[in-house]
């Protein structure tokens, strides 16, 4: 059997997140999460560390949002020295760098959605986990750029890095222009 989604070792971590290891009993929203985003219900917008699935389900939509936390500056010096001159980690690369005890995979540093489920693990968080995998499967370098790595190397290359700009902090949320949200967040009719 092979993996729908997560068929890579970068696009599985985000796998994990949705199925966590320790979970004892398979969440019941995974089938309908996996079929939204099998089925093109998961339009993602992925924007440095936020991560926007806007969700549709039949003529409903909800905007689920997530946030990943930096590697660490350790990590990122050994992904880059495995990565050589590729551009894109491979299997090798990820199998490598958690061997050296690097490959902990992404870790979700917030996560909300615009539907009413309680919670941060709504089928719509669910779905757009899976839509990641599926887009981590097809360009694992995303796996990195989630992480900050791309941050990490500008900060490496910066002539005189020393007095150089500091990273910005990520505000929040605010990566979402451009998404033209305005039509769904619209109380939904009365029915
Ligand atoms: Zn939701």
């Amino acid at each position: 059997m092979s993996a729908e989604f997560g068929f890579s070792r970068w696009g599985a971590d985000v796998v994990r997140l949705a199925e966590p290891l320790s979970a004892r009993v398979r969440n019941p929203l995974a089938p309908r999460a996996r079929s939204l985003a099998r089925n093109q219900g998961v339009e993602l917008t992925v924007t440095g560390s936020a991560v926007v699935g806007l969700v549709s389900s039949g003529a409903r939509a909800s905007i689920a949002r997530l946030e990943f936390a930096a590697m660490s500056n350790d990590s990122a010096g050994t992904i880059r020295a495995l990565l050589g001159s590729a551009t894109e980690p491979d299997d090798d690369v990820h199998q490598r760098a958690r061997t050296a005890g690097s490959g902990a995979g992404p870790q979700i540093a917030a996560a909300d959605c615009s539907c009413r489920a309680r919670g941060d693990r709504c089928v719509h968080v669910l779905a757009t986990l899976y839509a990641l995998a599926a887009a981590i499967d097809h360009r694992p370098a995303l796996a990195l750029e989630l992480q900050g790595f791309d941050r990490f190397l500008a900060a490496r290359s910066e002539p005189g890095s020393g007095s150089g700009p500091q990273p910005q902090p990520i505000a929040r949320w605010t990566p979402l222009g451009g998404l033209g949200i305005g039509d769904y967040w619209d109380p939904p009719s009365a029915g």
